[in-house]
């Protein structure tokens, strides 16, 4: 079996995601077989070193052999059941110990099975909190540059146009506050005043602000201080609007806290996880709320008033088995603090490119490391052709237009983060632009 006998047979049938499927008529797509810790393998015996955790998810490497045991051993006892009506006790454990390491003051979790449904549920329950209520809020607030998924209602409250603008007349409404424009505290607190001054207009429409915390992953890994968070949500309390924390892309360990809320002392009203949730594993998603918004809902039946969203396979047995493989080994391996050495040795590769001409900025949260080009043609494509020349050097990774990034799996040692930085100054090197 070759590579090009898998991917011919792909081009056939397949439709692959954020891709324009042309390209493939130039660069075919690489058919994996294995996947063995931080290295992924083709049908021909290459490896690559997944230098972006699968696209976020991947935390303790591919076939873990941890997890593995544990999915296996739940697929022989319960695959899934609906959850309504019904339930079974690995979402119980799942949820006492979400609820255990999570902010104080969330007590109550609601699954769906990926990012986007996850902000469509953290939507609709602070939409329909106000209303039960009687108050009648319809609009939302997010960050300029923001990414949170790409169904409707997820793609109404992001703020990148690439994938937003075609499909600006169907979706709802959302009004954006800036993002603060680097990691200082000044530029934190400018963006506070916006906020405010937005806030002093519109308080009594706005049903919640929706933020990325720390990290502005899709829009292109910008980074900003934990002070924006801090002031964000005294205000939303101040003004009576929710405060929405989508951690899909930061929860569970990737700024260096296990989840970023943390290191701006806030509880939000909501606290959106997914990506690494099951280690990287299976779809499973969580939106974890507190005590006051589920007593919103709570009372004798009355249609009106109940949360009746669901889908098919929320809280599926397979998916909570792997996250709660996946919570045990950050507690037995003490993964957050290990995470420094590894977080040290992201800081050291990047220091190499800070003079580079081409370098605009390097930049660092927790474990995800940045290098942002400047000068290139957008026509030229330069982030795709890093990421041509570092896979036919066996890494991957895919930047987001001139923005490199490295987002690896926590078992990555630090000479394999070596290769990675390797192979980005090779490309840099000498790639003719
Ligand atoms: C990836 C992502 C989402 C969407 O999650 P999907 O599982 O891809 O639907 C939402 N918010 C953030 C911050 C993300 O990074």
């Amino acid at each position: 079996m070759t590579n090009q006998h898998i991917s011919n047979r792909d081009m056939n049938v397949l439709w692959h995601p954020c891709t324009q499927m042309k390209d493939h008529e130039t660069f075919p797509i690489i058919p994996i077989a294995k996947g063995k810790g931080v290295y992924l393998e083709d049908f021909e015996g290459n490896y690559y070193i997944d230098g972006i955790s699968s696209w976020w998810v991947n935390l303790f490497g591919h076939s873990n052999p941890y997890i593995n045991n544990k999915v296996k051993e739940q697929l022989d006892t319960l695959e899934h059941v609906i959850l309504a009506g019904f339930t079974h006790e690995g979402i119980v454990d799942l949820s006492e110990r979400l609820v255990g390491l999570a902010p104080e003051g969330l007590t109550r979790c609601f699954y769906a099975d990926n990012g986007s449904s996850a902000v469509e549920v953290a939507l609709k329950m602070s939409y329909h909190a106000h209303r039960n209520q009687g108050k009648e809020k319809g609009l939302f607030v997010s960050l300029s540059n923001s990414y949170h998924g790409e169904t409707l209602g997820a793609l109404s409250v992001g703020d990148v146009a690439l994938y937003k603008e075609t499909y600006e007349p169907l979706l709802i409404r959302s009004v954006q506050t800036p993002c603060p424009i680097d990691q200082s505290i000044q530029a934190a607190q400018e963006a506070v005043s916006h906020f405010e001054k937005l806030l002093k207009e519109k308080s009594h429409e706005i049903a919640a602000l929706i933020v990325e915390p720390l990290v502005q992953g899709a829009g292109g890994m910008v980074m900003y201080h934990p002070s924006y968070l801090t002031q964000a949500k005294r205000l939303c309390t101040e003004y009576g609007i929710h405060f929405i924390a989508d951690e899909v892309m930061v929860g569970f360990g990737r700024t260096g806290t296990l989840f970023a809320c943390e290191q701006a002392d806030i509880t939000p009203d909501f606290l959106v996880l997914s990506k690494g949730l099951t280690g990287g594993y299976l779809p499973l998603s969580v939106v974890m709320t507190t005590e006051s918004i589920y007593g919103e809902f709570y009372c004798d039946y009355n249609p009106y008033r109940s949360f009746l969203h669901s889908h098919s396979y929320t809280g599926n047995a397979l998916a909570c088995a792997a996250a709660n493989a996946t919570l045990d080994l950050f507690e037995k391996d003490k993964v957050i603090e290990a995470n420094h050495r590894l977080a040290s040795a992201i800081n050291d590769g990047l220091k190499r490119f800070v003079s580079r001409k081409e370098v605009k900025e390097i930049r660092q949260c927790g474990m995800i490391g940045v290098i942002e080009l400047q000068g290139f043609d957008a026509a030229k494509r330069i982030g795709v052709q890093i990421h041509r020349h570092c896979l036919a050097n066996g890494i991957l990774i895919r930047p987001l237009g001139s923005v490199i990034y490295v987002m690896p799996p926590y078992i990555i040692t630090v000479e394999e983060l070596g290769c990675i930085f390797d192979a980005i100054e090779s490309a840099l090197n000498e790639l003719t632009l």
